[in-house]
Parts: C-alpha cells; structure tokens; sequence
C-alpha cells in the first residue's frame, strides 16, 4: 500500500508541473500533486471542534481523489492537523486568491452525507445555536472499512438477483389496518405521506390507550407504496424492540439503528439503509438522521420523553432534528403518542402540525380502562387508612386485578427511602460532606449519600441533636418489600432504578409489577399488558420542581394507562394523588387535549415553553458571565442568572417566540467570537433544555 503510494505521488510529481500550468488561472494551490482533470476544487465541511471555523473551506482535488464527490468523507489538513471533512460540493474554480492546499485523502468513495441530511443538519444547528459540524457528526457515523466492504459486497449480489428478475420477493400478508379507522383524518395523511411532491402533511396523532402505537405506527407503514421509506424514533430500546415484534408480526422488512449499537453495526446499517437496501428504519435517537431513500414517513414516538434528547452538543430535541428532516426530505411527519406535548400543541396552533384525535365509534369502556381517582369521598368513606400511602381501596384492586391478570403499581421514586428527615426537629437528613440530600438505601443499611457516596453510619441531627429519622419519601424498593407482605402469593417483579427497567415478557395472572414511571414492562402484546394498575405518589411527581411537572407527570401517568386492558375486559386504575389538582383530574377525560390546552394559556401568560424561547449557558462563573455582557441580546430578553449549578453556574436567557431567531444568532456569533480567541473556559449552551424553570 505504502510502495503504491510512493510510485503514485512520483507520478504525481512529474503531472504537476503540467497541471499547474494549465489551470494556474482558476485555481492556484500548493506544489507537488496532480490536479484533478474536472471540478478541481472541493468545498468541505471541516468536522473541527472550532465554532469560529464552523463553515465551507475549499481543498484542491488531486488527480488521484477525482472520485471525491459531494458527500464523500475525506482527510483534509486543517490548523496544523488532519481532520474529518466532507465534500459539499465541486467547482470548477475558486472562490479565493489563496493557494488551496490538497484533499489528503478520499476515505471512501461512498458519498455518505446526502444534501438532505446536510440541509437537516444545517437548520438544527440553526435552532440549537451549536456548530453544523456537530450535528453531521451526530448524523454520519464513523467509516468502518469491514462493514463498508461487506456491504458494497451485499449490494453487488442485490444487483446480480434484480437483473435475473424478483421472483424471490415473497408475498406478506395483508397487514390488519382496521385500527387507523378509529382515527379522523389519519388515512388521508397517509395517503399524502405515500405521494411525492407536496403537500407535506404533518400531524400529532394522540392515542386511545386501547391501541397499541406499535400497531398503529406499523398499520400506517403498511400504507405505504413500496417504494416509499418509513423512519420511526422511539426514546428508549424497549419501545424499539416493542415495534420490531409488531412489523416482524405483519412480515414487514426493517433495519434498527440503536444508540448502544456497536462502530461495525452501526455503520453497516447506515449503509444498507443508503443504499436503498431497507426502506424501514426504526431506533431510538441516533436514528433520527438515517438516511432513509425516498422518505415518505417520519414517525416520532412520544416526543416529549427527555431519552429523546441528545446529550451530546448542540444537545438537540428529537422534535427540532424530525422537523428539520421532515422539512429537507419532503417527509410526512406523524407525533405519536397517549398524551399532547406543550411544543406539539404550539405547533397545531400555528396551523403547522393537524391535530388527529380519535373519533368517537366505539364506546368508552372498550377504549379505556376504568379510572378512578383516590378523593375525598374515597378517603373519607375508608376512614383513616384512607389517608396512607397505601390505602385499602389501592390494596383491594390490586387483589381483584391478581386474580384475573397482571397488576401494575407506579411509583415515582426508586430506591428504598430516598429521602429522610429528623423525627424530633422535622429537618431533612443531609451530606455531611456535600450537603446533598441523604437516602436509606434498604432496611438495616446505612444512610447514604447518592451524589458523592459518603456513607453515615450513626446519624445526629445537627439542628437539634436528635438522632431518629423518619420517611420524608417512599421509593419503589420499600413499596415492593410492603406489597410483599401484603400479597405473598404474588410473583413480585421489580422493574426501574439503579437495576434499570425488566425486560418485557409473559405478565401470567398474578404477576404484581412495582415500577417506576417509563421503566414498566409490557406483556407480550404491549397494549392490555395489565388488568389493574395503581399510580401511587402522584402528588410527587407533580411536586417536581419543574415548570413542566404537570405535562411530564400526565405523559408518565397516560402511557401507563395504555399497558391496562379496557374496562369492557376488566382492566381499573386507581390514581392515588390529590384529586382536586387539574393534572390529577384531567385523567377523567377521554383525551388529553383539554387539560394541554389549559397549561398552555398559562404557559403564554407566563413566558414559558414552548411561549418562549429560553437558552441555558452552564460553565466557570466568570466565563458565563462575560458570555453574557458579549452576548448582543434582542430588546426586551430576560436574563436570568448566572447562579451556582452544582458544580458549576449558570445562566437563562429567556425572549419571545418572534425573537428566537435573533437570540440563536447571538448566541452562536458569541460562542464563535470565544472560540476564535481561545478564551480560556468554554460555555456550553442548550436551547430549550428541559426542566430550565
Ligand atoms: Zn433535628
Ligand atoms: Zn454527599
């Protein structure tokens, strides 16, 4: 390899002094190599950390790199080192006086960067004010030389069989799609998904917790003509897995792209699914850019879950990148999920996004289970047990439900006691060392700090000398040990904390499940997993301090209710929280737009999100702060901050919708300014993040 490149730069060597000549008037370029004989200028995009240098820098081509085409992955030097780039496109001249230096080299001729990824790319780190860079980063895996040959031997042998005609395409079944009946406007959606050419239809589809979305998300695939590629993002693997059954079960083709994917699979999916060889691709957030041939559906499952979120800069939200691809690919974009999110709604008030709800053909108790809420009426009538934790009423569902099935009981905190506070004073218990808040990890366990690990063996209060504490908060561990001894005969599963979510699999009839929100296994069939469940503690996820508690805790409480079968089969929930509060009660209602829409009047008085536009900046006090005097802010911004963040500080900048694009200027052309003189810290920046209020 070496000795072939020695021989080819020779060659070069003795073209160069004729290249040179005979393109000296468009391109001028460093000595030494032959030119390229067509377009021998290239515009990369430099996958540097830098954000000043964050746009197009133009390389010579050799003669060597000709097949360097737009999107390829190339080698450039680039501020003294070598880094990434890609090839944006081609010119016949240049665009600057400077001597342009040499494409190093071509890493593969396999133009894996397409003009829609790059548009998308473009635009979401627009909204996120970070570097496009970063984004295709994000987008565009690492080459892996094995995977791309085996590949490219794949897709040889796929053109071999075409040509000898396709007999081998096996007929599958028709795929039940009685279930988008159930729903206005869904089928006339699909119908614009399936056809190239506007209008782009894009929708939230709420759903009834009856139908499973795998079903539904694989009925509305099944719509679409054959030559129409399907891409759905779902938060965490589990619901990835969850709609793999459903599309195994109708016989539909479909790649995965999986976060925790190895650098081989990862990229020999990426690869298949350019090369047309799948037309379905389904994953979790580092799916959200596959590059989909001929995209006519974009699914996004659940897109207020915070798994959806990016944690790697410019720390994106699944809805930004799905908007943006949906608009650089001519995609139908299609929410999905058991409850409305607040930046959804913004949309479908603004006439972007169409509501579908469900349509009222079959009766309520066939759609949904039964659902009661733990009120006064409820406490009163039990007397003083009905006032626990735990009450009666909860334990009797919870039997009647074992009887016939499986039970679900939610509860918001992991861990033991996660939180204690002195009997005789009423103080929280704290870190003697960090002064976070400290947790009984078990029953005759120490107290224990989660943030730094300092253990307590004897505890004295430092208020009052007190040395007995009691419960402040009950985690999902203790309330399984007590349902344990209430309900001996159950098989007790324990799904979600530090030994993260069980797997789904068979819930036989007298299964009890002690979860917390999100982590709950399904059955075999996802919807109607459970005959009962108990959200228990709802007051304490609705005490969350986040702006957002209500949305988040109605999204958690809503996809729980969709694992429990109708009432029709049975199927009861019990909500044990304060049942005068609107997010509590809105679970009454048949759909969660009512209750959305409520917040979202208050969230507009307020100036909060989605009514707002809020950036967080985190970092070194002084560097957040003289982020923010730098900071060429639109008139009438609030800046709130910056304040100690743990360990760090932080800063909110907060404007108007209007002023949004104003502010993501600002703050890019800030952290650019920083970058060009090194200054010392860096800021990160998140736009929208969540839980900022
Ligand atoms: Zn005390
Ligand atoms: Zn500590």
């Amino acid at each position: 390899m070496a000795r072939a490149e020695k021989a080819a730069a020779q060659q070069q060597r003795a073209d160069a002094a004729q290249g040179e000549a005979s393109r000296a008037q468009q391109v001028r370029t460093d000595a030494g190599f032959a030119l390229a004989q067509s377009e021998p200028v290239a515009q990369v995009l430099v996958l540097g950390r830098l954000a000043h240098l964050d746009r197009l820098f133009e390389y010579a081509v050799p003669q060597k790199w000709q097949a360097a085409a737009p999107g390829c992955r190339v080698k450039v030097r680039f501020a003294g080192r070598e880094c990434d780039g890609f090839v944006v496109s081609r010119s016949e001249s240049a665009q600057t006086e400077r001597r342009l230096a040499p494409l190093q080299r071509l890493v593969s001729e396999v133009p894996v960067l397409s003009p829609q990824v790059l548009a998308a790319c473009r635009e979401i780190a627009e909204r996120s004010a970070g570097t496009v860079a970063d984004v295709v980063r994000l987008a565009v895996p690492p080459r892996h030389a094995r995977a791309e040959k085996a590949v490219l031997a794949e897709a040889a042998e796929r053109q071999g069989e075409s040509s000898t005609g396709d007999a081998g395409a096996a007929s599958a079944p028709p795929v039940a799609d009685g279930i988008l009946d159930h729903y206005a406007g869904l089928r006339a959606f699909l119908s614009y998904a399936g056809q190239e050419g506007p209008p782009v239809p894009r929708a939230a589809l709420t759903l009834q917790p009856v139908d499973g979305w795998p079903e539904v998300v694989t009925a509305a695939i099944a719509q679409l003509p054959a030559e129409r590629g399907a891409l759905v993002v779902a938060p965490d693997t589990r619901d990835v897995t969850r709609l793999a059954a459903a599309l195994d079960g109708a016989g539909i083709a479909y790649a995965t792209l999986l976060a925790a994917d190895g650098p081989e699979k990862r990229f020999k999916t990426f690869l298949r699914v350019l090369l047309g060889h799948v037309r379905v691709v389904i994953g979790n957030r580092s799916a959200a850019l596959a590059p989909v041939q001929n995209l006519g559906l974009l699914v996004l499952f659940d897109d207020a879950d915070d798994l959806h979120r990016e944690p790697r800069a410019p720390y994106p939200s699944a809805l930004t990148t799905a908007l943006a691809y949906s608009r650089s690919t001519g995609a139908g974009l299609l929410l999905v999920g058991y409850s409305l999110s607040q930046p959804a709604l913004r949309l479908a008030d603004a006439g972007y996004l169409k509501l579908l709800s469900p349509l009222p053909d079959r009766p309520r108790t066939e759609v949904q289970p039964h659902i009661e809420l733990m009120d006064d009426y409820l406490r009163e009538r039990e007397g003083p047990s009905g006032h626990s934790r735990l009450p009666s009423r909860a334990l009797a569902v919870i039997r009647k439900g074992l009887a016939d099935g499986a039970v679900l009981v939610q509860v918001p905190l992991s861990g033991y006691l996660p939180a204690v506070a002195c009997v005789r004073c009423g103080e929280r218990a704290l870190c003697p060392a960090c002064h976070s808040t400290l947790s009984l990890p078990g029953r005759n366990r120490s107290l224990s700090c989660r943030v730094c690990g300092q253990l307590v063996e004897r505890f004295e209060c430092p208020f009052c000398h007190g040395d007995r504490l009691r419960a402040l908060s009950t985690g999902s561990a203790r309330t399984a040990d007590e349902l344990r001894r209430a309900f001996p005969q159950a098989k007790l599963l324990l799904s979600g904390g530090a030994d993260g979510p069980l797997p789904d699999g068979e819930l036989a009839a007298g299964t009890l499940v002690v979860s917390t929100p999100g982590a709950e296994p399904a059955g075999l069939r996802v919807a109607g997993s459970y005959r009962a469940a108990v959200l228990l503690d709802g007051d304490a996820l609705l005490g969350r301090g986040s702006f957002d508690a209500d949305v988040e805790a109605v999204r958690r409480w809503r996809n729980a209710i969709s694992l429990v079968c109708p009432a029709a089969r049975g199927g009861r929930v019990l909500v044990v929280a304060n049942a005068e509060l609107p997010p509590v009660k809105s679970l009454l209602l048949a759909d969660s737009l009512r209750f959305a829409r409520t917040v979202a009047k208050t969230r507009q008085e307020l100036a909060l999100p989605p009514y707002a536009v809020a950036a967080e900046l985190t970092g070194e006090q002084s560097a957040v702060a003289e982020f923010v005097r730098e900071c060429e802010l639109p008139e009438g911004a609030d800046v709130l901050g910056p304040v100690p963040y743990g360990e760090e500080y932080r800063a909110v900048l907060r404007v108007s919708p209007a002023q949004a694009p104003a502010l993501l200027a600002a703050l890019r052309a800030t952290t650019a300014a920083r970058s060009a003189r090194k200054a010392k810290h860096t800021v990160r920046v998140r736009v929208d993040p969540p839980e900022v209020f």
